[in-house]
């Protein structure tokens, strides 16, 4: 292993290294364009028995790695969610990696505990909710929905669940929309439901949840002896980012006494908008919330903020006090190993705090605005002509469309729009995904990414026009 005197030297080279990825990223392709198995094959079959060079690692890490490395932080990347990075999270990172913590309890690094729970009243006032919420940093958004689902159940069954089982909770009933996020299918199955007792409900014409089904699939549920424990909202859905109507729906799970989630995993970040505050009407009726920093607010993945209105009933669902974690502090200070479900924790506070004080909460919407201005752009090109379609209304700043030539049925405009954005993917100048909007096949392109500016929104429609009328022609 090297010494001291070559980790100063290695480090600063990579520091040249980052910074010239970070300056170049454009001129790699942005999706990564190898096969299937071919880095895998590239790497020997046993691991060294003496240690190589770092030079040695470096090489192979440019040779055979960085084919295979798709360019999330390409400004070219419009494809899922972005999951930005920016240069104070990388800086915090950096340190990170050095102090090397393991941030389970307050004592293992007091200031851990209290920057992540500073930051988090930060990030709290940031996006407009109430002061009553307290935060922890999760590793994701599907496992804060998972705690918030276990909570649910817990608070639902007085404890008796994580004491005694499911003997007398059957048919426990969790609620989300068709759109919702498969995270949410994951926690009902990893929390003992049973895939068949989440209930999807219908969506409007905006792809929203439907409340008035909600109310009929609840009522119906309770006259068949079911017990529903769970809704869960979404503040911008995956597919077309839409925003499930969180008034009425709160109403309703405030009559029934039924757990409120909120799942803003990608537009929570919108929140910092106090134009976009509308989209959290109804929060104080809310049981917990989850946002994603690492997916829009320019923090490394990873780092999910999820907060809870009760501390203490998520702290009783999950706490486990074993003779060699009792402290003398306990009870002053936050042990974040009894708010989720991992007992070792990574430090993410820092790179939360780094980006939130070097951007400023004001630069932080700066950018958040001129993404969605982006879009706004985008989509009126779309609209505008003759041979493109927005396939869903344009939130935020995700953009649903597809190529729609004239004299083709629906099978035949899916072929080609998944025909045109394996072609688009191919060129390595952009990446975007799709999804199916009302059973259409639909591109998504989403401004989010940190660098993203109107040049790169510009040459990639001409580039989608370009490809469409390929198609077309050959
Ligand atoms: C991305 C996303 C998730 C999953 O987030 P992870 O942090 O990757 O678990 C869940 N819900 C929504 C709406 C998302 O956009």
């Amino acid at each position: 292993m090297i010494n001291l005197y070559e980790f100063r030297k290695y480090a600063h080279q990579m520091v040249d290294w980052m910074a010239d990825y970070c300056a170049e990223v454009e001129k790699y392709p942005v999706k990564s364009t190898v096969g299937p198995r071919e880095i895998y094959d590239q790497l020997p079959a046993d691991a060294p028995s003496d240690g190589e060079s770092i030079d040695e690692i470096m090489e192979d890490f440019q040779k055979i790695i960085l084919p295979g490395i798709t360019h999330w932080q390409s400004p070219n990347f419009f494809a899922f969610f972005p999951a930005n990075s920016s240069y104070p999270s990388i800086l915090a990172e950096m340190l990170t990696a050095a102090l090397g913590l393991q941030c389970m309890i307050w004592e293992t690094s007091p200031a851990a505990a209290e920057l992540e729970e500073k930051a988090l009243n930060w990030a709290k006032r940031m996006i407009g909710l109430p002061e009553h919420f307290e935060g922890v940093i999760q590793d994701s958004a599907s496992s804060a929905t998972l705690c918030a689902i276990l909570t649910a159940r817990e608070k639902f069954s007085d404890f008796r669940i994580n004491e005694t089982g499911f003997e007398g909770f059957q048919n426990l009933r969790v609620y989300c929309s068709t759109e919702t996020h498969s995270s949410i299918e994951k926690a009902v199955k990893i929390a003992g439901f049973g895939r068949r007792n989440l209930v999807k409900i219908e969506v409007d014409e905006k792809l929203r949840l439907r409340p008035d089904r909600l109310k009929e699939a609840i009522a119906n549920d309770i006259s068949n002896g079911k017990k529903p424990v769970c809704v869960i909202a979404t503040i911008g859905t995956t597919g077309t980012a839409a925003i499930d109507p969180l008034d009425e729906i709160s109403k309703i799970c405030s009559q029934y006494g039924i757990w409120l989630h909120v799942d803003a995993a990608y537009a929570g970040t919108a929140l910092v908008l106090p134009e976009y505050r509308w989209m959290i009407e109804g929060i104080d009726r809310v049981d917990s919330f989850v946002f994603n920093p690492h997916k829009w607010m320019f923090t490394n993945f990873d780092c999910s903020a999820y907060f809870v209105k009760d501390k203490g009933a998520l702290i009783r669902t999950f706490e486990i006090l074993p003779e060699y974690l009792k402290t003398r502090s306990q009870g002053q200070v936050n042990n974040y190993r009894d708010w989720g479900i991992p007992l070792g924790r990574r430090f993410r506070a820092l790179k939360l705090w780094f980006v939130i004080r070097n951007f400023g909460v004001e630069g932080i919407r700066e950018k958040i605005r001129y993404h969605i201005q982006l879009a706004k752009d985008f989509a009126r090109s779309i609209s505008d002509h003759d041979h493109f379609e927005l396939t869903a209304p344009l939130s935020l700043n995700v953009v649903c469309f597809r190529f729609r030539p004239e004299g083709l049925d629906d099978a035949e405009i899916d072929l080609l729009n998944e025909k045109l954005l394996h072609r688009l993917n191919l060129t390595g100048k952009l990446y975007l995904t799709h999804t199916k909007v009302r059973g259409m096949y639909t591109i998504r392109f989403v401004t989010g990414q940190t660098n993203v500016t109107e040049k790169h929104v510009y040459q990639a429609w001409e580039l989608i026009q370009e490809k469409a009328f390929e198609i077309m022609t050959r």
